[in-house]
């Protein structure tokens, strides 16, 4: 299936579907590593999980600055526009420790994940390294993947903190990413909610897919030739590649 990426396609929203003439699951077949964001991809937006998240952002600043919902709101908005995240922007203008912030935004309840065995045999089946690159902490994606049950399918998680607290996308991030981890990007796939923050990925030559929530700051981005599959949840992805992979091994054509 092929679409003209000028708007998401409408089926993007119901299963995957490959966004570029010809593409098949064959351009996948170089591929030995597999890079996951976490929130809203990993686990899924239905979970609403990073509502809680967004909403204790909201809290810590309307505390820290005496401010009521509606103008923390909007601080929060302004940051996250001027400077890829509201951490980076608290940091910039106000010096604030970036790690009193994240213990705090990340203080969430993480018992509506149910556990997720078959998205961690899905992940067995990946043939290569996995590895997590996430704008949150080391300790909020490892205290996620534990309650989900598949924290040890990942050989890394590479966090906000590794980053020195540049989110993505800036390019750089990218590059830290790929030499801290000796990463080949023509061999490796990213996973991500946000359409915006696969755009570097697919300059350094990375295959992307691209988890389709159906809200605005998935959106963001979306427009372009960076994106190589879209799906609406990282299982079904993963299950429509593993059912390839079978047909392969069954053929004979195995890689
Ligand atoms: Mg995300």
């Amino acid at each position: 299936m092929t679409h003209t990426p000028s708007t998401p396609p409408e089926d993007s929203l119901l299963g995957p579907v490959a966004l570029k003439p010809g593409l098949d699951w064959s351009a996948l077949d170089h591929v030995d590593t597999w890079i996951f964001d976490l929130d809203n991809t990993l686990y899924a937006a239905g979970s609403r999980l990073f509502d809680q998240v967004h909403r204790r952002m909201t809290a810590f600043i309307m505390e820290s600055f005496s401010l009521d919902r509606e103008a923390a709101l909007t601080l929060q908005r302004d940051y996250f526009r001027a400077h890829g995240s509201t951490l980076r922007g608290l940091m910039l203008r106000h010096g604030l420790d970036p790690h009193d912030y994240l213990n705090y935004v990340h203080d969430i309840d993480v018992s509506v994940l149910p556990p997720a065995p078959e998205l961690g045999a899905a992940i067995d089946r990946l043939p290569g390294r996995k590895l997590v690159f996430t704008a949150g902490s080391t300790a909020h994606a490892d205290r996620i993947l534990t309650r989900m049950g598949i924290v040890d399918r990942f050989e890394a998680i590479f966090d906000i903190v590794a980053a020195d607290f540049v989110p993505k996308p800036a390019p750089e991030v990218y590059d830290l990413f790929c030499s801290r981890y000796g990463v080949d990007a023509a061999t490796a796939v990213l996973f991500e909610d946000s359409a915006r923050n696969l755009a570097p990925a697919a300059a350094l030559g990375m295959r992307t897919v691209w988890i389709n929530t159906g809200e605005p700051f998935s959106l963001l981005g979306s427009k372009g030739d960076h994106i190589d599959w879209v799906s609406p949840d990282l299982s079904l992805w993963l299950e429509a590649y593993l059912a390839h992979l079978d047909t392969a091994e069954q053929d004979g054509s195995a890689r």
